[in-house]
Order: C-alpha cells, then structure tokens, then sequence
C-alpha cells in the first residue's frame, strides 16, 4: 500500500486512453497529415536562434498575441496563449470552475472536458446530445436554466461526431446561461462558421482554438483563446509564470506568415473528407455521419454492434491501418472515427476497408 493515495476524488479517474500502435497509417489523433511548409521551419529555428536562452521567455507572450490578434480581427487584450487548447481549457476550468461550480458537458463530446472539470474538482452537470448528435436550442436552454451551470462547454464541430452546431445552439447558450460560455472550436477551420466574431466585452463567451490540427503544429503544443479582456486578465493571474516556452512563442509568431499555404492545405483536406465520406457511403454496412472537421465518425452494423466495431478497428490495424475505436465509449457505442489524411492513406484506409468487410460478406 502507498503510503499516499491521490485526492479522495481522484482515485477513479482513468487517464486519456488513445492507443498508439505502430503502424504505416496513423489517422487516430487528428493530426495534420502534413509537416509545417519546410520555409515555416527555417524562420522558426532562426527565430530560435536568436533567443537568449538564460532569459526566461516573455511572460505576457506580447508579440505572440499582438499576432494572432491582428490576424483574427481582435485586439490583443482578448488573445490567452497556452501550451495546447488542453491548457487553455484547464486554466478556464482553474480560473471558473473548481469546488462549488458547475460545468455543463453534452456528450458525447472531446473526453478532456469531463476530465479536466474532475481535475480541477468541478461539478459536472451532464446532458445529452441527439440522436444525430445535434443540439436542440429549446432543450439546452431549459437545462442551463434549470441546472445553472458557471460554465458551459459546447464542441464545434463537435469531437468524435463532427456536427456543427447551429447559430441557435449559441444564441441559445448566451440568452440562459449565466456564466462562461466556451466554444471549443479545435477543428473550426474545416466548418464554414465560426463563433469568434462574436466575442465581445459584454458577453461570457470564450473561444478556444489550436495549432495542432490546421497548423500542424501538435508536436509544438500551442492553443489559445479568444475572450473579453476581463477573462484573459483573470486566467493569466491563475496560468503558471513562463508557462511558454519562447520556442513556442516564435513558432506560433512565425506559422501566421504561412496563412496561405495552410488555407490551401484547409480546403485540401477538406475536399479529402468529402471522397472519404462518398467511400465510406458506398459500404452498405457503414453509415458515415456528416462532418465539418477533419475527421469522419461512422457507426458500423446496426446501431450500438460493439462487437462489428471492434473487429472492424482490429481488422484495420492488421491491415496496418490505425484509426480510433470508439465501440465502447458511451453515447457513440459502435462507431469509429477515421482522421482525414493524405490522399494516400485515405485510399489505403478505403482499400483496406473493401477487403474487410468483403471478406466478412458486410461491404
Ligand atoms: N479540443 C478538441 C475538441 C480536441 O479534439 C483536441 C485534440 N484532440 C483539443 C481540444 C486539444 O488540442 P491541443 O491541446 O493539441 O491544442
């Protein structure tokens, strides 16, 4: 027995499963089938080179912020820099939630939400998503008056499903609720709307976006938020001092020269996803759900066949195509997510795919 255990309501808590086997073709996590444009690199490492590194790195992270604020048409004041969107939603949760406050998660949507809010020892507040995975504006206004949340999570496109909310959805979340509204918009550059625009001084709206999708940035770990100016102020009290690297701060700098490059990439995958979803919509077996992300949920079999699923995902990996399960996962029992990737891997995921289910008599 350890002589410590973690705190009473830690000890359940399960860390963030997402199995990562070696394979040729990885569409799990996401990603950008893409490395950053090779001239992105150079600027960054000279960038890099330039840093004195005895120094600790610019704590308000200025040049960083005045950036991308100019880029989205938002004064620096309302930008928060974190390492990673996982970082920018804990210091949200650290800041607003905690001991005595309430989140409302919709589910099924991205796992560290729930997580994050456990952490951080915030009261989860659960409603559920429809069946097709959209939100109904009546439903989420009468559960955020009657459950009075302090923050409410909304996911769009959503993760695993890949539905895009609605303008009502939002409208909806800012007339009832009373506290932070956040819009976790990781994969906001595949859908054609965005909530930024309307973030202002007098609204509890918080959007949160990310390097690692569009920007092919993971490997950096570099999110932020868009928020009014008395949020911002507030979660830089709580973030740690010099919680970003000046490496980071120089690649999130130098990536905004190259909007561009990653617009053409953004419409790439884009017209990506649709193929994948017309391939997908050709087996009889598999029913694709519509999609403004980068990635494709799809159920297979019958609606909630864990075990079509799961021998579906194990029969990929021995094709040497790893995509994520999600047979189990409540709320979207038997389905599977595939990430939108090079064309090549799309077509061997496709490939692979026709002679599984040909094999089993399901294509
Ligand atoms: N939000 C959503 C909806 C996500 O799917 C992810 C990554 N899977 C993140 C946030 C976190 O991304 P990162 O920390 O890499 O910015």
């Amino acid at each position: 027995m350890n002589p410590i255990q973690p705190r009473d309501d830690l000890r359940s808590l399960s860390g963030y499963h997402s199995p990562n086997l070696n394979v040729s073709v990885r569409l799990n996590a996401n990603e950008s089938p893409l490395p950053p444009p090779a001239a992105f690199v150079d600027d960054w490492l000279e960038a890099v080179r330039a840093v004195p590194l005895n120094r600790y790195p610019d704590r308000s992270a200025r040049i960083l912020r005045e950036s991308l604020g100019e880029s989205l048409g938002q004064p620096t004041e309302r930008i928060f820099c974190a390492n990673g969107s996982n970082e920018v939603l804990q210091t949200l949760m650290l800041t607003y939630g905690g001991p005595g406050r309430k989140a409302l998660i919709i589910e099924p949507t991205y796992a560290l939400h729930s997580h994050i809010a456990r952490i951080t020892g915030t009261e989860i507040v659960s409603s559920a998503r429809s069946a097709d995975f959209t939100i109904d504006p009546d439903a989420l206004e009468s559960t955020i008056k009657s459950n009075d949340p302090d923050l409410v999570f909304l996911c769009s496109p959503n993760n695993p499903s890949g539905t895009v909310d609605a303008a009502e959805v939002l409208d909806a979340a800012l007339q009832s609720a009373r506290g932070l509204v956040i819009v976790d918009e990781a994969y906001g550059e595949f859908s054609p709307n965005s909530a930024i625009g309307r973030v202002n001084e007098d609204s509890a709206l918080v959007v949160v976006k990310t390097y690692s999708k569009v920007w092919s940035m993971a490997a950096l770990r570099l999110g932020y938020c868009i928020a009014p100016a008395w949020v911002v102020e507030e979660l830089e009290k709580v973030v740690l001092p010099y919680h970003l690297a000046a490496a980071t701060q120089s690649a999130g700098i130098a990536a905004l020269k190259y909007r561009a490059e990653m617009d053409a990439r953004v419409r790439e995958l884009v017209s990506e996803r649709e193929r994948l979803m017309e391939g997908l919509s050709g087996f009889e077996a598999l029913e694709p759900l519509p999609s403004g992300a980068n990635f494709i949920l799809f159920r297979v079999g019958k609606p909630g066949d864990v075990e079509a699923s799961s021998r579906l995902w194990a029969g990929l990996v021995k094709h040497g195509v790893l995509i994520r399960d999600f047979s189990a996962w409540p709320g979207v029992e038997g389905c599977l997510r595939v990430t939108v990737g090079s064309r090549g891997d799309n077509d061997a995921f496709l490939t692979a795919l026709g002679s599984i289910l040909r094999e089993s008599g399901d294509s």
